[in-house]
């Protein structure tokens, strides 16, 4: 039986978080150790796109985890787990997270998921984070030493890169590649 068959036997064909009937797939809970049903589940489209974006989260949508983080799959537990974490500035998200109880295995495969909180994010000077790609804008003229020119304010930076240091990205001005402060820098 096909990995999709058998969640969608398991689940009833509902999704196992909201119980959403709407567009299921099969979502591979990463980090990926194998392709089977044990470690997928079946999300509607709705938990999908949440899921894969954080800044898409709708708060009350989840809820639904009141009940679908009783599921004895461990995959479900684990993305309960890892979406209620995300809502921790929520007290009844708080609650659920201290009722949900992980066996060993699965609350080192559920932590293995979250987001690294020692990583230091690049901020521009809004406080947007910045990521590899972006564009900004500079919001202030700044000499380029050993560049000859001033970058002027309002240039625009494509395709920029992050450095090991949260403060400084790097990007193309004039031709040069050069090191910019994230402080003097807007998100396109
Ligand atoms: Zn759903």
């Amino acid at each position: 039986m096909s990995i999709e068959a058998s969640l969608k036997e398991r689940s009833g064909n509902k999704c196992e978080l909201c119980s959403s009937v709407e567009e299921l797939k099969v979502f591979s809970v990463p980090p990926l150790e194998e392709e089977s049903a044990d470690r997928a589940l079946l999300v509607c489209t709705d938990c999908l796109l949440q899921i894969e974006d954080e800044e898409k989260m709708n708060i009350n949508h989840w809820h639904c985890l009141n009940e679908s983080m009783w599921s004895e799959h461990a995959a479900v537990q684990v993305m309960a787990f890892r979406i209620l974490k995300r809502l921790t500035s929520e007290g009844w998200a708080q609650d659920l997270l201290e009722q949900l109880y992980l066996e060993d295995e699965t609350r080192k495969w559920a932590e293995a998921g979250l987001p690294d909180e020692n990583a230091v994010k690049t901020l521009d000077s809004n406080g947007a984070e910045l990521a590899d790609g972006d564009t900004v804008t500079l919001i202030k003229d700044l000499v380029v030493k050993g560049g000859g020119f001033t970058a002027k304010r309002g240039t625009t930076v494509k395709n920029i890169t992050l450095t090991d240091n949260p403060q400084h990205i790097e990007g193309r001005v004039n031709g040069t590649r050069i090191v910019l402060v994230a402080d003097f820098l807007k998100k396109a």
